[in-house]
């Protein structure tokens, strides 16, 4: 059996800042494999986005099949620690260390949580890529699953999703994200002759207040409503007397359910081109939204928080993008993981007594779930 605490310390031992490679899959590998774990390492990419390794291991062929995500790769620790960030040393009662909570904690419980059991079928989808551009993280492991059939029936993200008590929230859902981006054209020149010039101005200025009259949806019985945001103004003119030659704005959007990404870059461009013909609109999808609608699968985790730590978790679609958001396309995944009050800031930490009820209901969700 696997000590989640002592495995936790050599993973954050390992320093994997993103995009994450080698030791600490070496670490992961070493407590994986006497388990019966068939793993499966690979690297893919290039620069400057890769290259990155994944890691894919599964044991077992028990009819239930659930699968654990996570990520091995931490954010760069910055400065002012007070111990090292890759000491995983503890000092009252906290385990510290950059990844402590985001999220090696989570990782290592659960690898902890698999070796009490030999239940179904059970596997670990490790990413060391998803603090970064996530280009060639979980993607590419999915692309991995499909071509060797692996398909799960069931998927927990171990993201730190408590906020002041371990098991006071789950995710059960996320908002999707897209960034906007406008360009007005107009024709340079002089303030005092402006029949000669286009000012672009006014045009931006009269599609952002139609922009910031719509209103997307009201929200839904699980999402809060969905949010446009102008980000930036740009017109970038010195000049006092100077009509400038096009005036551009930026927009980020956090949607629910009830959209897709390229609607919205479409709704967003039809406002602008009735104000302003001639205007360029470009958007960037970085993830859709997605439900897992409360149902089994959060019952059963919701039961083990409960049945671990009294606290009965609230089912959220709060915060921000996560992995999940490609496992939602493979099968229902709930996320659940560490209290996230430190993740990325200096002295990361865990309380090791977190870290022991963890394992022990990612134990009990191992045992609900396939047995
Ligand atoms: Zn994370």
């Amino acid at each position: 059996m696997i000590d989640p605490v002592a495995f936790a310390q050599a993973l954050l031992r390992a320093d994997s800042v993103t995009p994450a490679r080698g030791a600490v899959f070496d670490v992961l590998e070493t407590a994986l494999v006497p388990q019966g774990f068939a793993v499966d390492r690979f690297t893919v990419g290039e620069a400057p986005d890769g290259p990155v390794e994944n890691m894919l291991a599964v044991r077992g062929d028990g009819p239930q099949h659930l699968a654990f995500a996570g990520h091995v790769d931490v954010v760069p620790p910055g400065g002012g620690w007070t111990g090292s960030p890759w000491s995983g040393e503890i000092r009252d009662g906290l385990l510290y260390g950059r990844g402590a909570v985001d999220m090696k904690g989570a990782v290592a419980a659960f690898v902890a949580a698999a070796s009490r059991s030999d239940a179904g079928t059970l596997s670990l989808i490790i990413t060391g890529d998803e603090e970064g551009p996530a280009t060639y993280g979980t993607v590419a492991l999915m692309e991995r699953m499909a071509s060797r059939g692996v398909v799960p029936d069931l998927c927990l993200v171990g993201e730190p999703t408590s906020t002041a008590r371990l098991g006071d929230m789950v995710k059960i859902g996320r908002r999707g994200s897209v960034n906007i981006w406008i360009e007005v054209p107009g024709r340079q020149g002089h303030v005092a002759y402006p029949h000669l010039a286009d000012n672009p101005i006014p045009r931006l200025i009269a599609i952002l207040a139609e922009i910031e009259g719509v209103v997307l949806d009201e929200g839904t019985d699980w999402f809060q409503p969905s949010n446009i945001e102008v980000t930036d103004i740009t017109v970038g003119n010195p000049a006092h007397n100077v009509i400038p030659a096009k005036a551009s704005a930026r927009l980020s959007i956090r949607f629910n359910d009830r959209h897709r990404g390229a609607d919205l870059i479409e709704h967003i461009r039809a406002i602008a081109e009735r104000h302003a013909p001639g205007v360029v609109v470009t958007g960037k999808v970085s993830g859709e939204a997605f439900l897992t609608e409360p149902g089994a699968f959060s019952t059963l985790l919701s039961d083990a928080i409960v049945g671990a730590t009294g606290v009965t978790p609230e089912l959220s679609t709060t915060g921000g993008t996560s992995d999940a958001r490609f496992l939602s396309k493979l099968c229902p995944v709930v996320e659940f993981g560490l209290i996230n009050a430190t993740m990325h800031k200096v002295d990361e930490a865990v309380a090791v007594e977190d870290l022991r009820t963890l394992t022990d209901i990612y134990a009990n969700v191992i045992s609900r779930a396939l047995d």
